[in-house]
């Protein structure tokens, strides 16, 4: 079956441009390689997604799941390795799993992974005191000291999280303000077992087979801290390269598009945080998913 668009992606982008593209009587298939939600299915809370004062990562991800489903999108999970643009224009996504699925108009919502301090070890020890996110692992390290390194909301709302069962929690940040909400700040502040670590970049992990200290330089000062994980959240990095014969990538591998988020590449449209934008929030991951799917609409019917 050649569906009427193929969107990468099951995050707030993939799944909006889902509900709408099916509410423009498209056929819809959404390829998801891991979670369906993306990142926020890593946030304990999320208070800044209009109409929910207060709902948690994976709860809002089933939410436009079930949304997108309920208005009749198909669904598969499987890892997109590459894309194919026939000569017919239909575009084959060609997954892990060895299955094929073609559309005729492709949204590629693909979002970004988890960037990485670049230290020695630091893949070696992923999984053995190295971690990503405070909400699938952070129960792994109940009662004993941790250390969060960043300064966006994604570091805060770990530190936040991690508080609530860990005996000690070192917050590093590389200076002295945050990126992220103060709101959250304040609320670290008030935690007795977080301590900030300020103007200090982690620069050695230590431990045999799994972490248990970190170094740290603080203002030209070597300091070691007994920990058992370190949580990175230092932001994300896009993962587009896989399809780059049909996308041009800004310097840090972002895929430009225009307003309607239409690429150089005839029915190929891009929304949310994989594409060059100054904010990457929820809600503009949202608006791009429906604003991607109205204008492949558009490009379909004419
Ligand atoms: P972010 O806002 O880009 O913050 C990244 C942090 O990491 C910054 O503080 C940055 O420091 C620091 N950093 C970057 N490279 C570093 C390095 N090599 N070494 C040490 N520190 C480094 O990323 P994020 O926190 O993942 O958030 C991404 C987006 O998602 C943001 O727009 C955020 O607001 C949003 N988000 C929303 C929610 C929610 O609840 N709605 C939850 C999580 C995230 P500098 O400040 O010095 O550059």
């Amino acid at each position: 079956m050649v569906y009427d668009i193929l969107i990468i992606g099951g995050g707030p982008a993939g799944l909006t441009a889902a509900t709408y593209a099916r509410r423009a009587g498209k056929s819809v298939l959404v390829l998801e390689k891991n979670a369906f939600g993306g990142q926020i299915t890593w946030s304990p809370k999320v208070e800044n997604f209009p109409g929910f004062v207060s709902v948690s990562g994976t709860e809002l991800g089933d939410k436009l799941l079930e949304q997108a489903m309920e208005q009749g999108a198909e669904v598969e999970l499987d890892e997109v390795l590459s894309v194919r643009a026939e000569e017919s224009g239909v575009k084959t996504a060609v997954c892990e799993s060895g299955a094929e699925f073609q559309g005729r108009a492709l949204i590629i919502a693909v979002g970004a992974r988890p960037r990485m301090l670049g230290l020695p070890r630091e893949e070696e020890l992923v999984g053995s005191g190295v971690c990503f996110c405070a909400v699938c692992d952070g129960a792994f390290y109940k009662g004993k000291d941790v250390a969060v390194n960043g300064g966006g909301n994604s570091a805060l709302q770990d530190a936040l999280l991690l508080s609530e069962k860990c005996s000690r929690v070192y917050l590093i940040h590389r200076r002295d303000s945050f990126r992220g909400e103060i709101k959250l700040v304040e609320a670290l502040r008030e935690r007795e077992n977080v301590e900030f670590v300020l103007n200090a970049s982690v620069t050695e992990l230590l431990g045999e087979n799994e972490l248990t200290a970190i170094a740290v330089e603080q203002e030209g000062v070597r300091r070691e801290i007994a920990v058992a994980g370190l949580f990175v959240a230092i932001g994300h990095a896009p993962d587009n390269g896989r399809y780059a014969a049909l996308l041009d990538l800004d310097k840090a591998g972002y895929a430009a598009a225009g307003e309607d988020c239409l690429t150089k590449s005839a029915g190929v449209f891009v929304a949310g945080d994989c594409r060059t934008k100054s904010v990457r929030q929820l809600t503009t991951a949202a608006a791009d998913g429906s604003v991607a799917a109205l204008a492949a609409c558009r490009w379909l019917d004419a």
